[in-house]
């Protein structure tokens, strides 16, 4: 027997150990897992280019719990170790890294930072009060003997030979008192599933029961009688589908391993990107468009990042650009710098890069489902909109990609490209200083009498509802030369965009004056402002409409975007009475000689204006019930 110390700069590194990783203790499993599966997939490779010869049978990792006996098993038949490799290895190499990482990180206060780190081998000591390594190497001959290797968490380790066991790594650790959570199946078998379930080697846990049928025995119905039967119960899917090549794989295969990656999506999702990069990085992994809810927040961080199959994290930010979080999928990349700090991942180059390709690839499939099927894309326009202009705000490459397939629907349900939409507009919706005013509508109820207006007009509305789109309108106004996003209540049309017939007023300025105290009557004037407008007598008497720039960054502002708005307070309403000078009832009211009934009906008319837009409530609405009761009568 060899008795040692582990070489110790830092005093004693396993407190520091489990007070360090204290928020994900569980990642020990994924480190002990991980090696096991080096171990095999290197012995499979020796053999592979013939330095080894050796009967590899069942290579299936085994992880055994023994909740009475306080410990879990980590057993593996991979290379194993040799004395001299145990020395090597594990009092020397894996020691002195866990030791450097101690001391890189033991003076950041953010137990966070690490939660993505591998500690490797030595994070067993975050969860057990004595470990124990029995090997076995693959090697035949001299100094090859089975060893044990044992360690209670203090520097002191005890190193033995023994007699004989099978090829590989048997670790057991004996779980602390503060860790009993690990003794659980349920956790395990957690853990398990969440790191472990891509890894290429065979992984078992305790076992599952199945039905079976048995063969020739029929219940009365006829059916096939079935039998309990209890397997070993395989975790992992060693070949996942990423790493098979698209040419072999169906639209099927690709929906399946959606549910397989999110059991409680029942959606199919929209489509599906397969990435496969060999330089100047590796990364392979497939994205998938999911079907978006109303609120965009709650559905990111569903991407899974691996290395090498190894489930690293769902929380991408900073690996991928921030309006791809929106989208599903896994990454697989060795690339991916695990073992920094998230703050270092922003300003690598690799992460930089793997970001753009990335972005790069989903605007090429979106133009190709564009291209090849506009039918179909047309179909998931509505779906896939929210993330387009997503990405469009926050990536100006990706603007640049996909400017010519951004599709705006009008409410007729018609869908066109920018520059087809333009075409149709510019002859009609143009106002005077020659801009092409693109209307639309954020709600097809609220703003339906506007609608109605619009289509009265000639005019085509477009329908802009969704989370983003005020921002979208914001943005595209800048990218579009000379046009302008109006939403249907911002203006008048005809004020919007001037008509020559418009221009008679059949009140003169004087009558105006004259008639502009009726109608302000009783309104807020820090909120409604009167104006007179020359609109058509088919027109509306009295329209109120919201100025749109001011609408827009109130919108943004509740919307917590526009940055220093934020910090405004909160901004008015702002509404304009438009009277509509050409109506014929505004002249009656101008020559109605009764002050009372003057004034009575200027009211009348303002608030069914005001009922239209929904502005008209409480008190007010009930004085507008009571007085129309009374004009009627
Ligand atoms: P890393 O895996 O990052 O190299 P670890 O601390 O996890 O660091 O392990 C240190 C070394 O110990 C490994 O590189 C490997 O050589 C050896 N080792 C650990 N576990 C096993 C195992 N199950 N079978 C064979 N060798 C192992």
């Amino acid at each position: 027997m060899q008795k040692g110390k582990i070489n110790v700069q830092t005093e004693n590194i396993f407190p520091v150990i489990k007070k360090f990783l204290y928020s994900d203790h569980e990642i020990f499993l994924r480190e002990l897992v991980s090696n096991a599966v080096d171990a095999t997939e290197k012995l499979k490779a020796l053999n592979r280019s013939g330095k080894a010869d050796v009967d590899l049978g069942d290579l299936t990792i085994k992880i055994v719990l023994d909740a009475k006996a306080g410990t879990l098993k980590i057993i593996d038949r991979g290379i194993g170790m040799t004395a001299d490799e145990v020395d090597k290895y594990i009092n020397q190499i894996a020691f002195s890294s866990a030791e450097e990482f101690i001391e890189k990180f033991k003076d950041v206060d953010n137990t966070n930072i690490i939660g993505h780190f591998g500690l490797g081998f030595y994070s067993a000591f975050m969860v057990s009060e004595h470990v124990t390594i029995e090997t076995k190497t693959y090697r035949k001959g001299k100094g090859t003997k089975a060893v044990s290797w044992s360690c209670d968490g203090s520097p002191d380790y005890e190193m033995d030979e023994i007699a004989t066991r099978d090829r590989g790594t048997e670790i057991t650790l004996k779980i602390a008192e503060d860790s009993k959570e690990f003794l659980e199946d349920s956790r395990i078998l957690q853990i398990l599933n969440k790191y472990t379930k891509f890894l290429p080697v065979e992984i078992e846990f305790g076992e599952e029961t199945t039905f079976e049928e048995i063969d020739g025995e029929k219940d009365d119905k006829g059916n096939a009688k079935t039998k309990e039967v209890k397997k070993p119960r395989i975790i992992n899917n060693t070949n996942p589908l990423w790493k098979k090549s698209p040419s072999e794989l169906k639209l099927e295969d690709y929906n399946n391993f959606y549910r397989e990656l999110y059991p409680m999506q029942f959606d199919d999702p929209l489509f599906h990107i397969h990435l496969n990069v060999d330089y100047p990085f590796n990364l392979t992994g497939i994205l998938y468009f999911p079907k978006l809810k109303k609120n965009i927040e709650v559905q990111k961080d569903k991407i899974q990042l691996y290395s090498n199959q190894v489930f690293i994290t769902d929380s991408v930010e900073n690996i991928v650009p921030d309006f791809l979080t929106l989208l599903h999928g896994v990454i697989d990349s060795p690339d991916i710098p695990l073992n920094v700090s998230r703050s270092y991942l922003q300003s690598d180059a690799n992460v930089k890069k793997i970001s753009s390709h990335i972005s790069k690839k989903v605007a090429d499939k979106l133009v190709e489902l564009f291209k090849n099927d506009r039918e179909s894309f047309e179909a998931k326009w509505d779906d896939i909109k929210v993330f387009i202009e997503y990405g469009i705000l926050s990536d100006e490459k990706f603007y640049d990609r996909i400017k010519g397939i951004i599709l705006l629907k009008n409410i007729n349900g018609k869908y066109f490209t920018l520059d087809e939409y333009t075409e149709l507009v510019k002859a009609t919706q143009t106002d005077k200083d020659g801009n092409i005013i693109f209307l639309y509508t954020s709600n097809l109820d609220d703003q339906y009498s506007y609608i109605e207006n619009a289509k009265d007009h000639s005019y085509d509305v477009l329908v802009l509802e969704g989370v983003l789109d005020n921002h979208f309108v914001d943005h595209m106004e800048r990218k579009l030369d000379k046009t302008k996003f109006a939403r249907v209540d911002a203006d008048t049309i005809d004020k919007l965009i001037v008509k020559e017939e418009n221009t008679v007023s059949k009140l003169s300025e004087d009558q105006q004056k004259e008639l502009q105290p009726f109608f302000e009557k009783e309104l807020d004037s820090k909120s409604f402002n009167v104006v007179f407008e020359n609109l058509s007598e088919k027109d509306q008497p009295v329209i109120i409409t919201q100025p749109e720039f001011m609408r827009r960054m109130k919108d943004m502002q509740a919307m917590g975007g526009g940055g220093q708005m934020a910090f405004m307070g909160d901004m008015p309403d702002m509404f304009n009475v438009v009277i509509n000078s050409n109506h014929p009832i505004v002249s009656d009211i101008l020559n109605e000689k009764d002050e009372e009934r003057k004034t009575t009906l200027s009211k009348q008319l303002v608030d069914l204006a005001k009922l239209s837009q929904g502005l008209l409530k409480g008190k007010d609405l009930a004085s507008f019930v009571k007085r129309s009761v009374d004009i009627i009568k």
